[in-house]
């Protein structure tokens, strides 16, 4: 079994609200709820999960972008901190990120090269070191440097832009590459030439990924094990083909159920999951899916479920009390299994391209 390079442990983010005459605080965004898990040297973990889950806020806490109110970060060993094991500056060298947004990542003002060589200079590099790795680097990514090197943002497309800004994340050598939505925003053709390049420097300088997307084929594509959030919390992790193959949480189930397929015949009609999820000012007591949950029971609605030993790598973990045996949930230890609960058109292709309401009828 692989080592961990990062532990998380009961990380805890909660954004104020504020409004009144005087910026009063009115209540709290729970952004990122107690959650743990582990990242194992090597291994991508794929982070999915609806809009406002708390992906995007989890990959800040990571980073220390954004200061948790609890929990607690180990790296490779060391615990984060200032006055404990390794300084901000130390897991900002280790950690670095990419964003989806390639063009607000790049200074406008700046060439590539002197992007690429920015962050070497701020940790003591010569101009000369920097400017020759930046060159380097640009090689690594499948940009010509004596083409690329003296360019600014606005002479590069998309694909070319996200080069750079990978480039300049792996400027500092980094162990640990957090990808949040980094190809979300890319043609497919040319996300696919970035997966491709990203899996190979993977291999190549050893990294490890932490992988956040909505696309749920390309993080199977990519990923060893993965995490599904919902409103804050891990409701499931497990390795990809396991959770893929057999998603154990009624979440997880109709997240995969909303996938497209490409075979007429097993396009669904019916959304497998209804309505919005909660209000993160005001979650829901018990199981936070419960309003949204087919199999909801009295029991779910008192007493949130456990994830149970989360951190162990190669476990897959599921919250949801169908899943403890234990529990007072009528299907306790008998959780249903294969497809998610939606409606499959099981007819032509002509019938399967019909609106839903002229399939139902
Ligand atoms: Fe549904 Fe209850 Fe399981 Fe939550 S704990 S996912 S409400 S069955």
């Amino acid at each position: 079994m692989r080592q961990p390079l990062l532990i998380a442990r009961g990380l805890r983010k909660r954004f104020a609200v504020r409004g009144g005459l005087f910026g009063r605080t009115l209540a709290h965004v729970h952004a990122v709820d107690g959650v743990s898990f582990s990242i194992a040297k090597g291994e991508t973990l794929g982070v999915v999960g609806e809009s406002g889950c708390g992906k995007s806020t989890l990959a800040r806490l990571l980073m220390r972008l954004v200061e948790p109110d609890a929990g607690e970060l180990i790296f490779d060993g060391d615990a984060v901190g200032e006055r404990t094991g390794l300084t901000l500056r130390e897991l900002r060298k280790n950690v670095q990120m990419v964003f989806q947004d390639s063009s607000a990542s790049l200074n406008p003002r700046m060439s590539v090269a002197e992007s690429i060589a920015y962050g070497m200079r701020v940790h003591g590099a010569t101009r000369d070191a920097a400017r020759q790795t930046a060159h380097t680097l640009l090689e690594q990514v499948g940009l010509r440097a004596a083409l690329f090197a003296a360019r600014y943002p606005h002479e590069l497309s998309g694909g070319q832009k996200q080069r750079v800004n990978i480039a300049r994340a792996l400027a500092l050598n980094p162990r640990l590459l957090i990808l949040d939505e980094s190809v979300s925003a890319l043609d497919k053709s040319v996300e696919a030439q970035v997966l491709m390049l990203l899996r190979a420097l993977k291999a190549h300088l050893n990294l490890t990924y932490l992988f956040i997307s909505h696309d749920l084929h390309v993080v199977r594509y990519v990923s060893d094990r993965v995490l599904v959030m919902y409103l804050g919390e891990i409701v499931e992790i497990g390795p990809a083909d396991d959770v893929y193959r057999n998603p154990g949480h009624p979440y997880t189930r109709a997240l995969f159920g909303c996938q497209l397929d490409t075979d007429p015949r097993r396009r669904i009609a019916e959304a497998p999951l209804a309505g919005d999820p909660p209000n993160p000012v005001d979650p829901p007591p018990g199981c936070r899916f419960h309003p949204r949950c087919l199999y909801a029971e009295h029991v779910c609605t008192t007493r949130a479920p456990s994830l149970g030993e989360a951190l162990a790598a190669p476990l897959h973990a599921v919250a949801c009390h169908m899943h403890d045996a234990a529990s007072a949930h009528t299907r306790a230890g008998d959780p249903p299994t294969g497809t998610p609960h939606a409606f499959r058109v099981d007819g032509d292709a002509s019938e399967a391209h019909r609106p839903p309401d002229l399939l139902r009828s």
